[in-house]
């Protein structure tokens, strides 16, 4: 049936922010879009665990948009599955997702030997979701796919990246099928802001039949990136007050802004400089693979970079790799601030630094990136009283701050900007990647000022892209 030629099936972040997976199925060839873990709430992260929904030996190429956990992590398990085409990236998000994966590996069997020492576990012995070795065997199948250079991925379908502007290397994703019906498929990719220090701006695409666009905070206007101004008043006040501020950070991209913002406002004489510890060995990685590619930074990151001024590197900072140089953070006296990850608090070293600092009114804990619901950095944003870690309860007496600015998601504004690239109505947008209420918030505002035909799919739905609309 030719209305059954291209489907795209909705294998995650359909309702939710985690999970990206997108299966488009081209006549035989069967091609994913992004392999991305669930986070957040159980009966997401169960979703994990389920009986994959499609048969890995049959995927013919994957496309990476960008590096973060929800939209790379689950490849280590499609590859012990049988996947065994190309994953295309940019080359940056390449070196990121090394990085990310093999992170990602160590939590996982991290998480199966707690459960197997404390017995938790329904299974004996409980088993990682996958290894090293997988996240390995993953690694080896990424291939170099530069911005701006189409590349037939498989017979008559071609992919173009475009920059997301989003984290380094983020991409957005243009697919051109051939064939009596030539058809054109756009993916936003996670669309990043506009004017950010650091990054160039998402770029736009300027032609899609079909167009498939995240929603994360499509209920929301964020302020401007480059207003430090919140952080500096946050950072004022807990010098004042002599506390420590904890910044639970996604390693990548919210970290490096941060370390930006902080030395922006000492070099300008806004703040007072007081130590910085950045406590995440993924985060310095991180912040040192951006340094390899100044090709994606934007005009102003270069010109700081040519003028001796490394963007990112703040005067005091102390930085923690070994598990005691951590610890040892906890005995220091404020004022100082600590980085550490995850960014919304679900593992990683920033919870001892919560269980340390929360339970004191002089302390401070800044949100800067989207915490998901499920999730302690929601709880703490939502003003819990006391918040779970370790097993025991944590009061929480410090005062909680969330900086909106720093978001690296576009707010409602911004994906409008970008959607606007689009030189003429696409047959119809799907809404992905964010919760209900923001994306049916979205889809109502782009009806009423664009006159889109907007569709919010479901988890595991299947559209046809086929034929007319
Ligand atoms: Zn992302």
């Amino acid at each position: 049936m030719l209305s059954w030629l291209v489907k795209l099936t909705f294998l995650g972040a359909a309702g939710t922010v985690t999970g990206s997976r997108y299966l488009l199925d081209v006549r035989a060839r069967h091609i994913l879009v992004d392999c991305g873990l669930f986070q957040g709430r159980k009966e997401i992260r169960q979703r994990n665990w389920e009986r994959l929904p499609f048969d890995p030996r049959g995927i013919h190429a994957v496309l990476l948009t960008h590096a973060h956990v929800d939209h790379c992590a689950f490849l280590p398990v499609i590859v012990r599955e049988g996947f065994s085409g190309p994953i295309y990236a940019t080359p940056a998000t390449i070196d990121l997702a090394r990085l990310v994966l093999q992170d990602s590996a160590h939590i996982q069997e991290e998480e199966a030997s707690y459960a197997n020492r404390k017995g938790y576990s329904r299974h004996h012995p409980a088993l990682p979701l996958y290894t090293a070795a997988d996240a390995e065997r993953a690694m080896e199948r990424l291939r170099p796919l530069g911005y701006r250079e189409a590349r037939e991925i498989v017979p008559g379908v071609a992919a173009t990246f475009g920059d997301a502007g989003h984290i380094l290397g983020s991409a957005n994703l243009r697919l051109q099928i051939d064939g009596r019906h030539r058809i054109s498929v756009a993916f936003s990719g996670d669309i990043g802001r506009y004017a950010e220090p650091l990054l160039n701006d998402p770029e736009p695409i300027r032609e899609a039949r079909w167009i498939v666009c995240e929603s994360t905070y499509g209920d929301r206007i964020h302020e401007r990136v480059s207003d430090f101004e919140p952080l500096a008043n946050a950072v004022e006040a807990i010098v004042e007050r002599g506390g420590v501020m904890v910044i639970p950070a996604f390693a990548i991209g919210r970290t490096q802004t941060i370390l930006f913002g902080l030395r922006e406002l000492v070099d300008r004489g806004r703040i007072p400089m007081l130590p910085v510890y950045l406590d995440s060995p993924m985060a310095v990685r991180a912040t040192r693979i951006f340094g390899q590619h100044p090709k994606d930074h934007d005009v102003e990151a270069r010109a700081l970079m040519a003028d001796g001024t490394p963007p990112l590197e703040y005067p005091d900072l102390r930085i923690a790799s070994t598990r005691e140089e951590s610890e040892a953070i906890n005995k220091v006296d404020g004022p100082a601030v600590i980085i550490s990850a995850s960014g919304m608090a679900t593992g990683g070293r920033v919870l001892h630094h919560l269980r340390q600092r929360l339970p004191e009114r002089r302390n401070m804990v800044v949100l800067v990136g989207f915490q998901a619901d499920g999730t302690r950095g929601r709880a703490l944003q939502d003003g819990a009283g006391e918040i779970k870690m370790h097993g025991s309860w944590v009061p929480v007496r410090a005062e909680i701050r969330t900086l909106p600015g720093f978001s690296a998601h576009a707010d409602r504004e911004e994906i409008l900007r970008w959607l606007r690239g689009f030189e003429s109505p696409p047959n119809a947008l799907y809404l992905t990647h964010g919760e209900n209420g923001a994306r049916t918030s979205l889809a109502d505002f782009i009806r009423g000022t664009l006159g889109w035909k907007v569709h919010l799919p479901e988890h595991l739905e299947v559209v046809s892209l086929s034929g007319e609309a």
